[in-house]
């Protein structure tokens, strides 16, 4: 049977920490990072997460400023604003909350952020320096997963990881922040055949599809690490993509949904913004 990786008490430790820094910075600077979140259209989910980011930069000092804009906003004016922000010495960091309408290019409003305030890591500067294994202002969902895994002391090195998703913001990230830790790792995807075949050879297994019960138990290798990014929602109700009750049988760990992976990027994202302030005003 599983234990259960607490992601809720390791974010809420990491904010504790942060709170502390940021009362340091305080005294050091006159000055708290201040995160401005930029937010276009009102889909629901994206409404969920901009709140719970405004009351944990509430929680950890950091002034939040939210900037809300209707779905007809258009690229120049994103790219205006975001323009205005770089310049806006009192902004340490910027997030964009994705997705973004259809009629702009979410690329290149990352590009746009000065990779210096780019707290979700999504500028090509911080996603290429990746590759050199710097991890300054890396992604906040793969950052949070790799301190899981260290924190639970799983032996990253060597190990089978398989990750299913391609995509910029988790799977590509990951990948290269467990390959600069020595992981052999499979990336799979929507494309990919016979998915069991990969998931059954996974020490560690990660999934952030958004599929409820993609995972099932005869999928999960006997004593696997298996990490749900997944999230779906049912009639309200809030799922991964891991069939939780049977292959926690299976399973040595495995974070839960909610409270496992979501808070813990809340929290990366709360490091980055004071890191980000560092890197701005450190002598
Ligand atoms: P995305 O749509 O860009 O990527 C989805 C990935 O899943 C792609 O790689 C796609 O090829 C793959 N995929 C889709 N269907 C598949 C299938 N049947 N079999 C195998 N692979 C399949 O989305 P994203 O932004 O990368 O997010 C993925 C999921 O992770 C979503 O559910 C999202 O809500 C969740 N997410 C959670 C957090 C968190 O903090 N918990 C953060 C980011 C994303």
């Amino acid at each position: 049977m599983a234990a259960i990786i607490d992601g809720k008490k390791m974010a809420s430790d990491i904010k504790e920490e942060i709170k502390t820094e940021v009362e340091n910075l305080v005294k050091e600077y006159r000055k708290s990072p201040s995160l401005a979140t930029i937010l276009v259209g009102n889909n629901p989910a994206s409404e969920i997460y901009v709140s719970l980011k405004y009351k944990a930069c509430k929680e950890s000092g950091i002034n939040s400023l939210i900037y809300r804009f209707s779905d007809t906003l258009t690229e120049e004016e994103l790219l205006k604003k975001i323009s205005e922000l770089n310049a806006n010495k009192e902004i340490n960091g910027i997030l964009v909350q994705l997705p973004l309408p259809k009629h702009i290019n979410t690329e290149m409003i990352m590009e746009a952020i000065n990779y210096k305030k780019d707290v979700d890591g999504f500028n090509p500067v911080n996603s290429g320096r990746l590759m050199n294994n710097c991890e300054t202002l890396a992604p906040c969902t793969p950052k949070g997963i790799i301190l899981m895994l260290e924190k639970y002391n799983v032996e990253i090195e060597g190990s089978n990881v398989v990750i299913i998703n391609h995509s910029s913001v988790v799977g590509k990230p990951l990948a290269l922040m467990l390959l600069s830790r020595n992981a052999t790792v499979t990336v799979c995807h929507i494309w990919t055949k016979n998915l069991k075949e990969h998931t059954l050879k996974a020490d560690i297994l990660i999934s952030a599809v958004g599929k409820r019960d993609l995972i099932t138990e005869d999928m999960v290798k006997e004593n696997a690490v298996v990490i749900d990014v997944g999230i779906s929602r049912v009639n309200g109700k809030i799922s991964g993509d891991v069939d939780f009750k049977n292959v926690k049988k299976k399973a040595s760990l495995i974070t839960p949904v909610p409270g496992g992976v979501g808070p813990m990027t809340v929290a990366v994202l709360l490091k980055n913004t004071v890191e980000a302030f560092k890197m701005q005003y450190k002598r």
